[in-house]
């Protein structure tokens, strides 16, 4: 599913979240000691139910695509 930045639809990247499995050495508590393996495996991917923010402008994501009517609207007020 595509998502859309509400300002401006030439925002076209985001910050959301993966799930990212690591490989971490620990002590006989299991208490961290160092990151082993950073990216052992990606166990989820990003969700389209997650929160996806416009990496651009911090607006919140829509799934919905952006009217053009938007940019066409009609001009008032200034005849020359
Ligand atoms: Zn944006």
């Amino acid at each position: 599913m595509k998502h859309f930045c509400p300002n401006d639809p030439k925002h076209a990247q985001f910050h959301t979240f993966a799930h990212v499995m690591q490989e971490w050495l620990v002590d006989a508590d299991g208490d961290y000691i160092e990151t082993s393996d950073e990216e052992l495996q990606i166990s989820a991917w990003p969700d389209d139910g997650n929160i996806w923010n416009c990496a651009t402008c911090g607006a919140e994501a829509t799934t919905t695509p952006p009217r053009e009517e938007q940019e066409k609207a009609p001009r008032r007020g200034r005849s020359r």
